[in-house]
């Protein structure tokens, strides 16, 4: 995967809420600090916490130490000659590129207009319309703000503890988080909601289903991305190669539902499935890919 140095990248989609981002009046360019070390099983457990309940959901009852938007120090950092050597300027293009194919996608594929969602930036902790939450919970998507979420060390958990260290792992991770925003604006997730009351035994299923469409989604994205392009028409990838798709599906075996609970330790159980098989994972996401189409993401008509 190769990003263009020439687009712009639109941090107004961005909004940073790092404590060190914001307000702290640095002259921008800061570098996004990595934990040296990971939390051993702790942190494995914390981050299995994160991806299981990576639809929005289940937020840590805590009291978020939240800092204040500023987008001040990131506007300023990704307008520099150096912007592609940043975690933080990258993951905006995803955002960007992300957003820009569906704002034309959707309404082809599904006659609605595409709503912007940003997608926030926290160290360690943040408030949002679904409660407070800390970077254990991974990155989410928030239906009742719109918002998807996302403290960046979380890549290096992904890479460091579930060995799914390539690049591509992160655009991937924003997609599906775009995924459900695409859900939310559809119905597809309230419809799911209405049907897990209804049918609460298959709760677990139907949230499968909501998930696995997310990853299809996202591998439909990646099919479409090197179209995709800024403000100005500059493409904001010069290329997406096989290899990237295969981090993308490497990424979406690292997370899946039995490979976590073999992580942990425990016993493959199907009933505490929410997200989807490796197997599963990976076929949507392909699905998606080779498709190109988000209407061939019918997880809920297979
Ligand atoms: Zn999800």
């Amino acid at each position: 995967m190769e990003l263009n140095e020439r687009a712009d990248v639109d941090t107004s989609q961005i909004e940073d809420r790092r404590g060190g981002g914001g307000g702290g009046g640095g002259g921008g360019g800061f570098p996004i600090p990595i934990p040296t070390s990971g939390g051993g099983i702790v942190g494995l457990i914390v981050t299995l916490i994160a991806v299981l309940v990576g639809g929005g959901f289940g937020v840590n009852a805590i009291t978020g130490d939240d800092a204040p938007a500023d987008n001040g120090a990131i506007e300023q950092s990704c307008d520099a000659a150096d912007k592609l050597q940043k975690l933080d300027c990258r993951n905006a293009l995803y955002v960007n590129s992300i957003q820009s194919w569906w704002a034309k996608r959707l309404p082809e594929s599904f006659g609605e207009q595409y709503q912007p969602a940003p997608t926030v930036f926290f160290d360690q902790a943040v408030q949002t319309g679904c409660g407070a939450a800390d970077s254990g919970v991974g990155p989410f998507y928030c239906p009742a703000d719109h918002k998807v979420f996302i403290d960046l060390t979380f890549y290096q958990v992904l890479a460091d503890q579930l060995g799914a260290k390539g690049e591509f792992a992160q655009p991937y991770v924003l997609a599906h988080e775009y995924g459900h925003h695409v859900q939310s604006l559809i119905g597809t997730e309230a419809d799911m909601r209405r049907q897990q009351e209804r049918d609460p035994d298959n709760a677990n299923e139907l949230s499968v289903k909501l998930e696995l469409q997310a990853d299809c989604y996202a591998g439909a994205w990646a099919k479409n991305a090197t179209q995709t392009a800024d403000a100005d028409g500059d493409p904001i990838f010069k290329s997406i190669t096989d290899q990237d798709i295969k981090e993308g599906l490497d990424t979406a075996a690292a997370i899946g539902d039995d490979t976590l609970q073999k992580q942990a330790g425990q016993e493959v159980n199907p009933d505490g499935f929410t997200h989807g098989t490796s197997a599963q994972r990976q076929q949507w996401f392909r699905t998606g890919y080779d498709t190109g189409d988000p209407k061939a993401c019918n997880t809920f008509g297979s």
